[in-house]
């Protein structure tokens, strides 16, 4: 049996199911067709800069590929190149692995004037994403406005707050550094409608705030005496160690640092102020009435020029595919008949790599058992014919591994590597 699989998007969700695939049937051909010229989703265009651990992970992705029967095809977009039905009718198995990558709107006055953005925006152009490294976002003079209480957040926080010397041996793109250093930040906001014991950081990103050379955290607006209430237990655990680490950070002494993190909990953003460009961000108070969270009527303001709201994602829809707000829609990961979901497009942006991991290799076994044999359709070969017939170029693994030595071979000193950022 030879099944014909097209696997679309090739992050980790994309990656861990090709692996399945080709490990459980070793007789398939699988595409990992990717509308970028570089594989790896958010490996490389979301995970931050310096953290360079995580994106080890890039090594088992590149074993998958030592398989004869992976094809990575880049530079070929669904719903550009290759329609959706295109796809049905070459391969046996389509399993859609194409994140979430549009940013959602935060629904309030202000949101179009110059200096908002959000974060997915806003980190893929510090990461050398194509679509946004001409985003050149405003930054200065007053300060930055983080809306959000996640790990995206705190990224964020330490890209625009570390020091030169502290983004050694990260891959920021010169361009997102040059802006970033040119101007002298010292105020940055991380704003929580809910208090520091709900926040969805984890303990390692909030335990790094205490690590910057430059910039002191200060906690706003809470006790830090609340104690977390999560049913899972090591969610549970991972909130009370935040709580442990807040309260250190809060009692530590600012020493020189020029540079302060404003942790502002029970506030949500209710107006973006300023006339063309952002001025400042009006705050409401909120509390939780009866266990639900409303606002106090309570409102301050704060001066900011940049906002970046990190409040969530969107999966981008192509021409055909079933949507569910802002998911593919989807029965328990499966779209229609052979067709399947994972990853962040398949649940919204929750999740990390590892869980991405499990969820993706599971839906890819239930594909297999699902599996009803060789049906003739055409798979790799058809899709190279097609795409001949489009004057479409794809880009092959061989091709990426080229791009990669330049990048690194590129590299200015004490990076490890600097992104090609247009092709
Ligand atoms: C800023 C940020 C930092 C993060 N840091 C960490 C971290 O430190 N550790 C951790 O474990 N997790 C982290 N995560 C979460 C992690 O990145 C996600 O869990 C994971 O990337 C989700 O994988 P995915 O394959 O579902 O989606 P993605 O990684 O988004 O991959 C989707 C791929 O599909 C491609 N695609 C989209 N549409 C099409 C189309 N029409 N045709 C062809 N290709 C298409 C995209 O270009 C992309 O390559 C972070 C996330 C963000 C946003």
């Amino acid at each position: 049996m030879s099944a014909k699989i097209a696997i679309i998007g090739s992050g980790p969700s994309g990656f861990y199911a090709a692996d399945t695939f080709a490990k459980k049937l070793p007789n398939c051909q699988i595409d990992i067709i990717e509308r970028l010229h570089t594989p790896f989703g958010l490996v490389r265009a979301g995970v931050a800069p310096d953290h360079q651990g995580t994106k080890n992970v890039t090594r088992q992705f590149e074993r998958t590929m030592n398989n004869d029967n992976v094809r990575f095809v880049g530079n070929v977009e669904i719903g550009r190149d290759v329609s959706y039905q295109d796809l049905k009718d070459l391969y046996d198995i389509i399993f859609l692995a194409i994140g979430a990558s549009v940013d959602r709107k935060m629904g309030i006055t202000g949101e179009d004037l110059k200096g908002v953005y959000g974060s997915s925006a806003f980190v893929n152009w510090y990461n050398g994403h194509p679509d946004f490294v001409d985003l050149t976002p405003k930054l200065g003079p007053k300060g930055v406005a983080i809306i959000g209480n996640g790990n995206v957040a705190i990224d964020i926080v330490r890209v625009l707050a570390k020091s030169t010397e502290e983004l050694e041996g990260s891959d920021l793109c010169q361009h997102a550094e040059e802006a970033i250093q040119a101007v002298d930040l010292r105020d940055y906001y991380m704003i929580g409608r809910r208090g520091a014991a709900q926040a969805a950081f984890t303990p390692s990103e909030a335990n790094e705030l205490g690590h910057l050379a430059q910039c002191h955290p200060v906690i706003l607006n809470d006790d830090l005496t609340q104690k977390p209430q999560e049913d899972d237990l090591k969610a549970q655990k991972n909130k009370e160690k935040n709580m442990e680490i807040l309260r250190d950070l809060n009692g530590t002494d600012r020493a020189d640092k020029p540079k302060t993190l404003h942790m502002q909990f029970w506030a949500k953003p209710v107006e973006i102020l300023g006339q063309d460009c952002v001025e400042g961000l009006r705050l409401e108070r909120t509390a939780l009435v009866d266990g639900k969270l409303q606002g106090t009527g309570e409102t301050f303001d704060i001066e900011v020029s940049t906002i970046i709201s990190a409040i969530g994602y969107e999966t981008a829809p192509f021409d055909g595919l079933p949507m569910d707000g802002g998911i593919v829609k989807n029965n328990d990961g499966i779209v229609e008949d052979g067709v399947y979901v994972a990853g962040w497009c398949k649940h919204g942006p929750q999740g990390t790599i590892p869980t991405n991991r499990k969820e993706s290799m599971e839906m890819a076994k239930l594909a297999i058992e699902q599996f009803n044999g060789d049906s003739g359709k055409k798979g790799p070969a058809g899709l190279d014919n097609l795409l001949a017939e489009r004057n479409v170029t794809p880009v092959d693994f061989d091709n990426w591994k080229k791009i990669e030595a330049a990048e690194e071979a590129a590299a200015r000193p004490g990076r490890v590597r600097e992104k090609q950022v247009s092709f």
